[in-house]
């Protein structure tokens, strides 16, 4: 193999719309820029799709779907599980890919690989489990018989801060299901979403199953190919806000949903928590992927015992952190994605210093090039504070104090969002009461990080609608048939 350089693996990208198993640029011939979030330098140009590509990758999503739910679900695991061997063992070129169009470090781009890889093995398994029933009528004449069948053609949006593994979580029980596809990466960073769909075709996927569009208008895009009717699904990962947006152009034709949107996740220790273990998983939760994660820890707050004493030594850890271009050695922290990012993580810092909180490192940008925001940590914040009730996807750590249990939960409970929760005690009734009591889908139990393909991921609340992963994430892309019989 040529070396892994950072030219290399730009270069061996095509950048152009895939559409019925044919890679071709935009219909109006137009492009748009990739940039690196570290340097602002432009990485390279690719196609920006307009209404008429959307609805032309429709179109040969809608006309491959026939053939597609036919096909052997055996195979379609196979296709899934070939795509896998491909990523791990593309892994190097794909994580600097990654690292170059989105920022994060080195080491967390070939973890997100891994881990996007590690979707498709899973619904390679999942393919070949999809069940049904049998059954007799309670009136012991007639008979049930449930079958499973896909959805159909179903749109995948995909944001940015995860480019790969938020693909592959719904690529894959997409193709094993047995619906194809339209796919619309985010514009800052369509490369690895387009590898991605070379390794799919290399892999043995049919023409047609999955299409990529890349574009600068998404909305423009979009919506016409929404409210077209044919597409039978919807799945988005993205803000609460434009999930709401499609949620409402999905009524129209009353497509099914799947919304993985915003989260607020309380990270709550208590006074009987191993303070080291309590530490070491609030890194964790706050600063995988440089913060800017749904499931990033967006509220500490700590009981009063040990309140002073878990804000020194996470003030003592994020303080540590090198900064810095994710492709250089030891780096932790990179870039934010934008520089609208790092001015509405400065902005919500300053709100909350200017409403009383105390800002024990960090608090302003990095001077220089590149989208670079210290990380921070912020004690006696009040919950009148912005960043108490918004995510704040980047390195900032706000910690409130509390004295009760009951007041710990109706903090963290009072927000719109509820994705996941973060709870760190050592009393086992504790654990399971607050667990239960925390309004998410989702809590880490004296654990940092929740995130499995072979876990139900999803929130409730405003973050959003089905889950992914696990056993239930390929039910999002199957309907239940019942046929009755009579005999
Ligand atoms: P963020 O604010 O984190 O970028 P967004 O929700 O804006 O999150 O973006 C997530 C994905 O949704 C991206 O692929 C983006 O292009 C897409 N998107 C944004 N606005 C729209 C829209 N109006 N219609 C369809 N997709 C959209």
């Amino acid at each position: 193999m040529s070396a892994v350089t950072e030219s290399s693996v730009v270069e061996a990208v095509t950048k152009e719309l895939f559409i019925g198993g044919k890679w071709t640029p935009a219909g109006s011939g137009a492009t748009f820029p990739v940039s690196d979030p570290a340097t602002g330098a432009v990485l390279c140009e690719v196609a920006d799709a307009s209404a008429a590509d959307g609805l032309a990758a429709l179109d040969a999503a809608v006309s491959a779907q026939a053939d597609w739910a036919a096909h052997p679900p055996r195979e379609r695991g196979e296709i899934l599980r070939r795509a896998y061997d491909a990523l791990l063992a593309r892994q190097e070129e794909l994580a600097l890919l990654m690292t170059l169009e989105m920022g994060k470090p080195l080491a967390e781009s070939r973890g997100e690989v891994a881990y996007a890889a590690e979707f498709f093995r899973w619904f390679a398994e999942e393919a070949v489990r999809i069940d049904g029933g049998y059954a007799v009528a309670p009136n012991g004449t007639g008979r049930f018989l449930v079958t499973k069948q896909p959805v159909g053609p179903s749109l995948l949006i995909t944001p940015w801060n995860f480019p790969m593994a938020m693909g592959t979580r719904k690529i894959g029980p997409a193709v094993a299901a047995g619906c194809t596809m339209v796919v619309k990466p985010a514009e800052q960073t369509p490369l690895s979403m387009l590898a991605l769909a070379q390794i799919l075709a290399d892999a043995g996927l049919p023409d047609g199953v999955l299409n990529v569009i890349t574009t600068s208008d998404a909305g423009g895009v979009m919506e016409p190919v929404i409210r077209d009717g044919r597409a039978r699904k919807l799945s988005f990962t993205g803000s609460t806000a434009v999930g709401r947006l499609l949620l409402e152009q999905c009524a129209d034709k009353v497509l099914r949903t799947s919304m993985e949107l915003g989260g607020n996740a309380p990270f709550l220790v208590f006074d009987d928590a191993d303070l080291d273990a309590a530490v070491e998983g609030a890194m964790q939760a706050k600063m995988r992927n440089i913060g800017e994660a749904c499931t990033a820890a967006n509220r500490f707050y700590v009981q009063r015992g040990i309140a002073d004493e878990f804000a020194r030594r996470l003030t003592e850890r994020m303080s540590a952190l090198p900064i810095g271009r994710g492709t250089e050695d030891g780096v932790v922290v990179g870039p934010l994605i934008d520089s609208a990012a790092v001015a509405k993580v400065d902005e919500l810092v300053e709100d909350a210093a200017r409403r009383g909180a105390e800002v024990l490192t960090g608090g302003a940008t990095v001077d220089g090039p590149g989208n670079f925001y210290q990380p921070t940590v912020l004690t006696r914040v009040p919950a009148d504070a912005r960043l108490s009730r918004e995510e704040i996807f980047g390195p900032v750590a706000p910690i409130s104090v509390f004295d009760t249990e009951d007041e710990a939960l109706a903090a963290a409970n009072d927000t719109e969002y509820g994705l996941v929760g973060y709870v760190y005690t050592n009393d086992v009734k504790r654990a399971l009461r607050v667990s239960e009591r925390l309004e998410t889908g989702m809590v880490g139990l004296n654990q940092g990080i929740v995130s499995n393909p072979a876990a139900p991921f999803g929130g409730v609340k405003q973050s959003g609608l089905g889950r992914e992963g696990g056993t239930v994430g390929i039910e999002e892309f199957l309907e239940t048939k019942y046929v009755a019989v009579s005999l």
